[in-house]
């Protein structure tokens, strides 16, 4: 398969590893939105959030807070952002599921800023329950 994440995984491209367990890596992302920039990778290939299994799920984003307190502690840093895109058109680049842990700084240059919508109060109601529905 054509994925970087699992080339890394077979070390067939270096990496800067921060973490490693039986299921998961973390790494500094080669293209860091701010110093300390890590990403937490399942060993198992899962492309994004509707594939991955529970257990993997959960497992992961408790390594992400180990990371980001391990990122408060090394950089002394207290900001931090911890995303994770899904699709395309959700800023994913690389199919392979994986946890971004930002560090965030004063006039640092990253954004995921909006302007909010207007819907209607009816509409509102009709989109929190069609979501309710599916839960
Ligand atoms: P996405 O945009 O899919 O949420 O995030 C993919 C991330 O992987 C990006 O932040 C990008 O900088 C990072 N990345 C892309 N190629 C490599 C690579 O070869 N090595 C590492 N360590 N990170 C990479
Ligand atoms: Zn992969």
């Amino acid at each position: 398969m054509d994925c970087i994440f699992c080339k890394i995984l077979n070390g067939d491209i270096p990496s800067k590893k921060v973490f490693e367990n039986d299921n998961f890596i973390a790494i500094l992302d080669a293209f860091p939105a701010n110093e300390g920039h890590t990403l937490v990778i399942p060993k198992k290939h899962f492309t994004n959030i509707f594939e991955i299994d529970e257990e993997t799920l959960k497992e992961g984003y408790s390594i992400a807070r180990n990371v980001a307190n391990s990122i408060r502690k090394s950089l002394n840093i207290e900001n931090i952002n911890i995303l994770q895109n899904n699709g395309a058109l959700a800023g994913q680049t690389v199919n392979h599921f994986h946890i971004h842990i930002i560090p965030r700084l004063e006039n640092d240059t990253v954004t995921m800023k909006s302007i909010p919508v207007t819907i209607d109060s009816k509409k509102m109601e009709q989109i929190a329950l069609s979501i309710k529905d599916n839960m």
